[in-house]
């Protein structure tokens, strides 16, 4: 079975000038052939479908994949924990060369009169991710002394009071600037 990401262009290579439109849905990394991102808690799954559409368009040496590419992610809202939905949708606009000149490291390489899309979609989608998702705009997050959902429940806790101050609590300052003025 070959893969969708996998386009033909030799025909297109021979015509040249000419163009052609891609569209589909396919695994975002069924095969697992890209490496592991890391420790990054937004992520696409491996079988999530990407859409990709893209207008493909020769020019002497190589091609162009103009488009966009969409993709479901998962993440973990920065927060309150909660679990984050979302979907990138990211424009494309890259080169696939014959052969990459020596300073040219953005180029994706035409091989054997295919030209592979899944890197493309893969980079471009990874490059989108938002580091640190929020579950909504307003997130009130978590209460850092009880730990409770903030956005569920109102708790009293206050900042523990620091020994440190606690004698000057119960201290009364005579202050001269405001003798004599009333407080609003
Ligand atoms: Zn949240
Ligand atoms: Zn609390």
């Amino acid at each position: 079975m070959s893969s969708p990401y996998l386009v033909p262009v030799a025909r297109l290579l021979r015509d040249a000038p000419s163009s052609f439109e891609v569209e589909f849905d396919a695994p975002f990394d069924e095969p697992h052939e890209f490496a592991p991102r890391g420790p990054v808690e937004t992520d696409v799954f491996p079988e999530s479908l990407v859409h990709v559409k893209v207008r493909v368009e020769s020019f002497s040496g190589g091609m162009r994949a103009r488009g966009r590419v969409e993709a479901p992610w998962h993440g973990v809202c920065r927060r309150c924990s909660a679990p984050v939905l979302g979907r990138s949708d990211v424009a494309v606009n890259e080169r696939f060369v014959d052969e990459r000149a020596v300073d040219d490291e953005e180029s994706y390489l035409i091989e054997h009169g295919f030209i592979d899309l899944a890197p493309l979609a893969h980079d471009a989608i990874l490059l989108d991710l938002p580091l640190a998702p929020l579950c909504r705009p307003d997130c009130q997050g978590l209460c850092p002394y009880c730990g409770g959902d903030l956005n569920d429940v109102a708790c009293d806790c206050q900042a523990p009071l620091d020994s440190r101050w606690a004698t000057l609590d119960g201290l009364q300052f005579a202050d001269p600037e405001s003798s004599g003025s009333t407080d609003a």
